[in-house]
């Protein structure tokens, strides 16, 4: 065993383009937001196929969905309804306007929040409702944009899992909804070492947005002042944050986006592959996606079926000592101190995202992997599943 190399449990896929184009923004003396994050927000509006849309590149997920409430209007006094089945990025940045997130629970089998969860929190303080796409599989969104409309309450989507997704034959960030927020942390579909892509059809917070996202700095009232001020002169109107994407890392996202579709493609190969694997094992699969949805399959999230007769972190660990790395997604937001402790959450408030916590292990999927590499991991699950 020593001999084996450990599979980790993901790795980015960076290739030569993404390291000549760094090598170029650094050779060519702009290393922060310039032209390099312009054109890779142009190419991924173009990405999304929908030319009303607008790409705002950020240094994280989490900075762009702070924009994103931000510029909807949620303060303090607010609730913002969230999934108890997320990570935590989802829940604070409600807690850095001063709002309050408002957990609900989520569906057995998509492991996504439901229209039925997100109706059932609504109270007259509800301003947002943040839906998270789970593991790259589009939430029912039909119903959750319905019970928005109903109650005036904004809907912005967490898609950080969900790239490339569609729902209903469209992609997720070109849906009926205020705001799309997508990440580009070091493991998901794509990445930037670092980054997010705030998406929105509305001129209003998209404008909000970009002059949040550079220190509350009006573009608006620079261009106005262009042609009689100095190149010096600009004006604050906000304490704004710093949330711009550098060019070092625009530069990798150009050539990330160009290789999604191939990723896309492996990544979905690599799904079915598991699903003949595991066919006859005890273990629940994941939700695949209806007709006219695809799913991302950033993560391949299985449950353990009691009747298989280990724990999960026995099986993670039996799975460890055999070379592979395996994770947990999530540990629910009303088990962490912070959350519990703050809104006095309890497991029983959360059966459903309790019992799917309690099963659940990810399993390795990512395009770095080889196809011997996940027939280790699949022998490797059966090994454990049928030593017991
Ligand atoms: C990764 C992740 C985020 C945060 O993304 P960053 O780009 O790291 O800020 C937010 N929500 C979910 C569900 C995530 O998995």
């Amino acid at each position: 065993m020593s001999n084996i190399k450990f599979l980790p449990f993901a790795l980015p896929d960076i290739g030569d383009e993404e390291i000549n184009e760094v090598a170029h923004a650094l050779r060519s003396g702009w290393v922060t937001t310039g032209p390099k994050t312009k054109q890779f927000e142009t190419d991924f509006t173009a990405f999304l196929g929908d030319s009303t849309l607008e790409s705002i590149a950020v240094n994280s997920a989490t900075s762009g969905l702070h924009l994103a409430l931000e510029a909807v209007g949620v303060g303090i006094g607010d609730e913002v309804i969230v999934p108890t089945y997320t990570f935590t990025a989802t829940a604070e940045i409600v807690r850095y306007l001063g709002a309050t997130p408002v957990m609900v629970d989520v569906d057995p089998l998509t492991f996504n929040m439901t229209a039925e969860s997100f109706l059932s929190a609504i109270t007259d303080k509800t301003k947002a409702v943040v839906p998270v796409h789970f593991a790259g599989l589009a939430c029912d969104m039909d119903s959750i944009i319905d019970v928005a409309k109903k109650h005036n309450i904004k809907i912005i989507e967490d898609a950080a899992h969900a790239l490339p997704t569609r729902y209903k034959g469209r992609l997720i960030g070109t849906l009926d909804t205020d705001i799309t927020v997508f990440s580009f942390y070091a493991n998901k579909t794509m990445t930037t070492g670092e980054g997010g892509m705030v998406v929105t059809r509305n001129q209003e917070l998209a404008k909000r947005c970009k002059v949040m996202r550079l220190h509350g700095i009006s573009r608006d009232a620079f261009d106005r002042y262009t042609s009689t001020k100095p190149a010096w002169f600009y004006e604050v109107i906000a304490p704004g944050f710093k949330y711009n994407m550098p060019d070092i890392a625009a530069a990798i996202g150009i050539h990330q986006l160009r290789r999604l579709p191939s990723f896309q493609e492996k990544r979905e190969q690599m799904a079915s592959i598991y699903f003949d694997a595991f066919k006859d094992l005890p273990l629940d699969m994941p939700a695949s996606a209806k007709e006219n949805d695809s799913h991302a399959w950033h993560l391949f999230p299985v449950k353990i079926k009691s009747e298989a007769g280990i724990e999960r972190a026995r099986f993670i660990e039996k799975m460890a000592e055999l070379g592979i790395g395996c994770s947990v997604h999530f540990i629910p937001l009303h088990l962490h101190p912070y959350w519990r402790e703050t809104y006095s959450l309890t497991p029983e408030m959360f059966p459903v995202a309790q019992q799917i916590f309690e099963q659940e292990v990810s399993l390795p999927l990512y395009t770095k992997m080889t196809y011997d590499d996940q027939k280790r991991v699949i022998e490797a699950v059966k090994q454990v599943l049928l030593d017991v």
